[in-house]
């Protein structure tokens, strides 16, 4: 008996935007079937390998009734089970999808179609093209009736048990009244000589061919090559046959750059890599990411999620790692373990960062390109991977304060750059370049025509924690710490500390005033044309990562500033005489609590309590 059943919420949103707005190139619909047959044929293989029964003549068969208005595509691979069919077809399992389709939503540029197949829908592009799809399957190597499931693409679809005597797949598509195209051999030759060429299982269409006799007869012909990409020499795979493949790899866009890799000796391996032209909308989703590199062994593909084989902050990367020297008849998990992995994790790391350098000197707006797409992914690597931090940190670009919004350096050119007297590296952590520019603890760097690096990326101050020097230099943050600008700073470190003591009644005032925020006041010379500025211990986390922390609730320590005066500040001043004259003055206190909320402010810091800072200013402009 067939049953009829509802497609979720989000199904049946995704099939409003695959039928409605996403047309522009519909042809890889046939991309992404065929893309599944052979995951599914894969999965068979990887089974028979300790399963002689399950092994087949391995094919995927495609199929045209141009009166019946039909294409199908047949595959002899894994199958599934009725459960499995409503599992995997009916609902959209994995969870973040909706926020993911909002995005989709918002980003109806050319070319969106692509983008459905980053989040493990690609089935539905059939939708593209088909009024009606038909599935009818048989799960391999269990005892489970086949099974036969249909829809118009509307709000329903229906299931039932079916007869079928292969193990395997058929999706059956009903063409749409004006994509007659999909009908032909010649369409459908094309798309799969442009688009799944390198499929390793023949991909096998019926043509009909008039004999000389005028009599006709079918004739079945492969339609790919089956050449694995990566097994061939680099020199003789053209840039469109990687465009074909990076697309495959990551259901749509371009590589920006290929990698070969050819290990030879106690670990042969061969590994295509590409870096992405732009970052998949999926990469920010952990559980929509596959794990970016393909491990196949001996020409059999094992699994595209293994963690052993690139370190997380290389996750960007797409292609595959095809090994000669690992087992191939042992289950994934043991595998994961094998030490070789770790090896070719090693290799295939070094050579990526390699590259990465060379681009970066050979072809530097290339490199930006790449860096603004993945830097502040590459940038956790200094973090994580002490054993490749150094060669990370040539790696990273920032903007600075004396340079334009967008212009990016090196560490190296920064410190090209550095007038002779400038003994580190200066930076500073903001939500924006334009909070860094505003924060009165760059004037003494103008003054002195110094450059600051601006870091404005969320893991910048997780990876500032690992930095510490680079080139023999220190990085010192321009808002945290004791101020250490001069190589001899005795000279201004005395005029400070008497002018400490001529101010420590109002230091004192201000600190008790403030003390259960604060953990120190203090002058300073950081400050040539604000009054204060509000700054961390050396070790302290950022007020904006505190922020981010909270808002995950996460628990933040609690940190204490060091709130530093300007004592040339006329305002700083105009306090010193008020304590001498009059301590008790209401408006001293209303000053203090003036100055803490501008220092705030300067910052990007909400202030706590908005309206008695308003009230104050409204007191002293009567
Ligand atoms: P993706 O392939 O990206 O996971 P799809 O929407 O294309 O997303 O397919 C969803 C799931 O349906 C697949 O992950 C797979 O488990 C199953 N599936 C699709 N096509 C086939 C097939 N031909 N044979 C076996 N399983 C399939």
């Amino acid at each position: 008996m067939a049953e009829t059943m509802q497609f979720k919420a989000e199904v049946k949103q995704l099939l409003d935007l695959v039928i409605h707005s996403l047309y522009s190139n519909p042809d890889i619909f046939l991309r992404e079937l065929i893309a599944n047959a052979a995951d599914a044929i894969d999965k068979a293989r990887f089974a028979a390998l300790t399963d002689d029964k399950l092994t087949r003549d391995w094919q995927i068969r495609l199929a045209l009734d141009k009166d019946k208005r039909t294409l199908s595509i047949t595959d002899n691979g894994i199958g599934m089970t009725a459960e499995e069919v409503k599992e995997n077809i009916g609902t959209i399992a994995k969870s973040g999808t909706r926020a993911f389709l909002e995005n989709l939503k918002n980003a109806q540029a050319a070319g969106t179609p692509e983008l459905i197949g980053q989040f493990g829908v690609g089935f539905y592009a059939a939708f593209m093209v088909a009024d009606e799809v038909t599935i009818e399957s048989r799960r391999a190597g269990v005892d489970a009736p086949a099974v036969r499931w249909s829809s118009n693409g509307n709000d329903e679809y229906t299931i039932e048990e079916t007869e079928r005597s292969e193990s395997g797949t058929t999706v059956t598509l009903h063409i749409k009244a004006d994509k007659d195209v999909y009908l032909e051999n010649w369409k459908i030759s094309e798309i799969v000589r442009k688009y799944s060429d390198f499929i390793e299982y023949p991909i096998i269409l019926p043509f009909v061919k008039t004999n000389e006799d005028k009599t006709t007869s079918v004739e079945d012909r492969t339609l790919n090559s089956q050449k694995a990409i990566w097994l061939r020499p680099a020199s003789e795979v053209t840039a469109e046959e990687h465009e074909a493949f990076f697309a495959h790899l990551a259901h749509g866009g371009k590589p920006l750059t290929t990698i070969n890799i050819n290990a030879e000796g106690t670990n042969e391996f061969k590994a295509l890599i590409y870096i992405p032209e732009e970052t998949p909308f999926n990469l920010f989703m952990p559980d929509l990411q596959k794990k970016g590199l393909q491990l196949y062994v001996k020409r059999v593909f094992i699994t595209d999620n293994c963690e052993a084989l690139v370190p997380d902050y290389l996750r960007f990367l797409r292609g595959v790692v095809d090994s000669s020297d690992l087992p191939l008849n042992v289950s994934r998990e043991i595998l994961q373990e094998n030490p070789l992995l770790g090896k070719i994790k090693r290799a295939v790391t070094s050579k990526v960062l390699g590259e990465l350098k060379k681009m970066l000197e050979r072809d530097p707006d290339k490199y930006k390109q790449f860096f603004k797409e993945f830097g502040k992914i590459l940038k956790e690597g200094i973090h994580v991977d002490p054993a490749n931090q150094e060669k990370i940190k040539d790696l990273v670009l920032y903007e600075t304060m004396n340079g334009k919004a967008g212009e990016l350096v090196t560490l190296k050119e920064y410190i090209n750059a550095m007038p002779p007297e400038q003994e580190h590296i200066y930076y500073i952590i903001a939500e924006s370049r334009q909070l860094a520019m505003a924060s009165p603890a760059l004037e003494i760097f103008r003054s002195k025509g110094f450059d600051v690096l601006l870091m404005t990326d969320p893991v910048d101050e997780f990876i500032m924690q690992s930095m510490m020097q680079y080139d023999k230099k220190y990085l010192k943050s321009a808002n945290k710490g004791e101020l250490e600008i001069e190589k001899d700073p005795d000279a201004e470190e005395n005029a400070l500390k008497e002018a400490t003591a001529q101010y420590q009644k109002l230091l004192d005032f201000i600190f008790d005033k403030l003390q259960d925020k604060l953990s120190a006041v203090r002058l300073t010379r950081r400050l040539t044309d604000s009054a204060c500025c509000l700054v961390g211990d050396t070790n302290s986390i950022s007020p904006q990562l505190e922020r981010l922390l909270k808002a995950m609730n996460q628990a933040a320590p609690e940190s204490k500033r060091v709130l530093e005066l300007n004592p040339n500040h006329p305002v700083v001043q105009v306090m010193q005489k008020l304590i001498d004259e009059d301590p008790a003055s209401e408006k001293l206190a209303q000053y203090t609590e003036l100055l803490y909320g501008e220092a705030l402010l300067t910052e990007g810091s909400p202030l706590p309590d908005p309206l008695a800072f308003v009230k104050n200013v409204s007191a002293l402009m009567k």
